[in-house]
């Protein structure tokens, strides 16, 4: 049985007292809330602070980057060691906005999930087809090649704890979602692809998220269907009330 994950991309929102604000408000609101896993991935400049409100309770703590070495002369970048060492436990990885305006791309991707989970974190690692593609009848071809090398020379032990999101480019922040039979067409061939790569039973384990426009409304209808594992969320996550409503779908 996966346990869910309900993860809160906030992007660059949030200055200190914002985020300290939206921190507590969601923990003092979960508290109860024990079947599905709360992850919240503030700015960097915010990791400390939002750490701080959420010790204690079992909301997790996560990063949405990071370079590929532990340490060095790369001015700006933040470490994977960082991020350990703040108290993060999940990095979102490959994000279809990082792959657009910062050249992100599947063979960097690679190298950061691996260390990733050598200092101990837990890769949130994106994938999805931008609109172009899937009008062009490509998105399982691009979702195999994401899958493939983002992923690759992970070991099996690695790959059990390995979170995946799909997050179809076309659907991120548009307000347009993909029907859960589009959703549920490419998690299923992901899950595959985990399959082949990391063996059938470990491909069992890894929780397959869905991304793109979740909302109160439609997180139901799109937790239903059989692999997709848990949500990230990006608008919806900004606003107490969405998100507490998107937990507790
Ligand atoms: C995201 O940023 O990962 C995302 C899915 O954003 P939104 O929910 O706003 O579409």
């Amino acid at each position: 049985m996966r346990k869910p994950i309900i993860a809160g991309n906030w992007k660059m929102n949030k200055l200190t007292s914002e985020a300290v604000e939206l921190a507590r408000e969601v923990k003092d609101k979960t508290g109860t809330i024990a079947d599905r896993e709360i992850v919240l991935c503030p700015p960097f400049t915010v990791l400390s602070a939002v750490k701080e409100v959420i010790k204690g309770s079992s909301i997790k703590l996560g990063a949405q980057n990071m370079y590929w070495e532990v340490r060095g002369a790369y001015t700006g970048e933040v470490s994977p060691t960082m991020l350990k060492d703040i108290g993060c436990n999940y990095v979102i990885l490959g994000h279809s906005e990082r792959r657009q305006y910062f050249g992100e791309t599947n063979e960097t991707v690679n190298k950061k999930a691996k260390i990733a989970f050598s200092i101990g974190l837990i890769p949130i690692v994106c994938v999805g087809e931008t609109l172009q593609q899937r009008e062009k009848g490509e998105t399982l071809t691009v979702i195999e090649e994401q899958v493939k090398t983002g992923l690759s020379g992970l070991t099996k032990e690695e790959s059990k704890g390995l979170v995946v999101a799909y997050e179809p480019v076309w659907a991120i922040g548009t307000g347009k979602t993909a029907t859960p039979e589009e959703a549920e067409e490419v998690q299923r061939f992901i899950r595959k692809l985990l399959g082949q790569m990391f063996g059938k039973e470990n491909a069992q384990a890894i929780r397959i998220l869905y991304g793109g426009s979740i909302n109160p409304d439609n997180i139901s209808v799109l937790m239903s269907c059989e692999d997709i594992d848990g949500g990230l969320i990006g608008g919806a996550s900004l606003n107490v009330e969405s998100f507490l409503k998107v937990v507790r779908y």
